[in-house]
């Protein structure tokens, strides 16, 4: 059978996938992409819109509530019937035409079936009929396939027919009551957005919530789930679970604690989608994380890299970091590297540099969109203490920042900033409030380019925003950083 040939072919057409194919194009190689989905990825239509959209129109009402004159206009309760349309409005009905057409329009082939590793630069495509195709590619094969739930090995939890992140995303009906295991980001936002839908919500948290972040922000979500009345169990740890003829979800804890519920819903991590990928022909294990290099290429068993350097791995995959504007950054950078070595160019001349993705390592940004809202990037306070720093922390109460009380009244939040001694720079910043999701992005730059604190004083934040935040916390952290230069 002859193989259509590409110079790259990529395997998963989720935002990673997509961006490597039309960087690469972009840099002149043709490019196939195989999808065996949806064209757009978990992201698109199980993931971030549809869980946000789920979000949203809570935190609106939330918002205008804490506004007498606006929230003397609402008088009703929230539309649980709009929100779920506007949600799959979100998800593009669950049709990729949109996503096909752009594809086509930026001149990337797309091939619809399951794709699979065969050997050297090859790749074989089961189509939804059956038929095999093959692939080949003459300079790079790109795995972006990303991941699917992990429902841990509870007793009775697989025939227990529990919700994913994929069913909470995307179901057209609201549980009159719903239990979740897992305190993290998923299982967080999840309880948010059903609780302020109806449902009767119970968070089993064993680590804790969102035990991740600084602890003045988990606490405050905490605060806030308890006020809207999900029960939470934290510390639970599931001992079984089973359901009955009548559909009811029993689920027993290990302290002997019982809760009932008509769907559990399983946010307990990721697994790679790499089970049926063809890797053990090239030598790694099938189910593995594929391991790369700091140009995103696949190591070997042994650590060595694998073969010639042939095969990448970007986003979710990899492990590094699953979120999808992270994803999407090792794309624009793995994209530009398969060009630079397809072309003979210089890889450390690339605009990306010797260690491609380094923001990350240093300078990941997150909004979690519980309620309140917590925005984050960079090193908490403890992580930056483990990595041998000299570090110093301050926090500043958001709520006696004017914009603040101006957005909302009763605001209520808190920031901090983690500085680095030496440096004098800055290695993360938290905010937990309302709306805080829109201050992120002034810290993300002071956190990727190194800021020193004093030229930071030199960001004058406009009054009355919340942005007013920056100088609170400059001057919490004393006024001798205005002039202090690195140790
Ligand atoms: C509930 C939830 C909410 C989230 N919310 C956010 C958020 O608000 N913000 C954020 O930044 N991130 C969020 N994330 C994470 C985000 O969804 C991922 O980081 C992102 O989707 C990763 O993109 P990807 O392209 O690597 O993988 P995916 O989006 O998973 O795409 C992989 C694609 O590969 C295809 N595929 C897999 N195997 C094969 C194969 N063998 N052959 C052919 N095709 C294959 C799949 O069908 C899929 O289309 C959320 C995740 C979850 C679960």
């Amino acid at each position: 059978m002859s193989a259509a040939e590409f110079d790259v072919v990529v395997i998963g057409a989720g935002p990673v996938g997509e961006n490597v194919a039309d960087r690469v194009t972009q840099g002149g190689l043709t490019a196939a992409v195989v999808e065996s989905e949806l064209v757009g990825g978990e992201c698109s239509y199980w993931a971030c819109m549809p869980t946000k959209a789920l979000l949203r129109d809570a935190a609106a009402l939330r918002a205008v509530r804490h506004l007498p004159g606006a929230g003397a206009a609402v008088t009703g309760e929230l539309d649980v019937a709009a929100v779920l349309r506007r949600r799959d409005r979100f998800a593009s009905e669950y049709r990729d035409d949109g996503q096909v057409d752009w594809l086509a329009g930026a001149g990337i082939t797309l091939v619809r079936g399951h794709g699979r590793l065969t050997g050297r630069r090859t790749v074989s495509v089961t189509d939804p009929d059956g038929r095999v195709s093959t692939l080949s590619a003459r300079h790079a094969v790109v795995l972006a396939t990303g991941t699917s739930p992990a429902v841990p090995p509870i007793p009775g939890l697989a025939d227990a027919r529990p919700w994913t992140s994929r069913d909470a995303a995307s179901s057209s009906t609201v549980p009159d009551r719903l239990a979740i295991i897992g305190g993290g980001v998923v299982g967080t936002e999840m309880a948010t957005a059903y609780r302020a839908l109806g449902a009767a919500v119970t968070l089993v948290a064993r680590d804790g919530v969102l035990p991740g972040v600084e602890a003045y922000a988990s606490a405050a979500v905490v605060e806030a789930l308890l006020a809207s009345g999900v029960d939470l169990r934290l510390g639970g740890s599931p001992a079984r679970v089973d359901r009955d003829a009548g559909g009811t979800v029993r689920i027993r804890l290990e302290d002997g604690g019982l809760i009932e519920a008509d769907e559990v819903l399983v946010a307990t991590g990721r697994a790679p989608r790499t089970g049926d990928l063809g890797l053990e022909r090239v030598g790694l294990a099938a189910g593995s994380w594929p391991a790369v290099d700091d140009t995103l290429r696949v190591l070997g068993a042994d650590g060595a890299l694998l073969d010639d350097g042939w095969l990448y791995a970007a986003g979710d995959v990899n492990r590094r970091v699953l979120l999808t504007h992270q994803g999407k950054y090792q794309a624009r950078a793995v994209g530009d590297v398969i060009v630079a070595r397809a072309t003979g160019g210089a890889v450390d001349a690339a605009p990306w540099g010797r260690h491609v993705p380094t923001a990350d390592d240093h300078a990941v940004p997150q909004v979690i969109f519980s309620d309140p809202e917590i925005a984050t990037v960079g090193l908490t306070a403890r992580a930056a203490e483990a990595t041998g720093r000299r570090v110093r922390s301050v926090e500043y109460d958001l709520g006696a920042v004017a914009g603040a009380a101006l957005h909302a009244d009763g605001y209520r939040g808190r920031a901090g900033m983690v500085i680095d001694e030496q440096s004098h720079t800055l290695l993360g910043f938290t905010a937990v409030g309302p709306d805080v999701g829109e201050l992120l992005h002034a810290a993300t730059i002071a956190v990727a380019a190194e800021v020193p604190l004093h030229r930071l004083w030199h960001a004058v934040p406009a009054y009355p925003t919340m942005s007013e935040i920056w100088l609170r916390l400059l001057e919490a952290a004393g006024r001798d950083t205005a002039t202090r230069q690195p140790a």
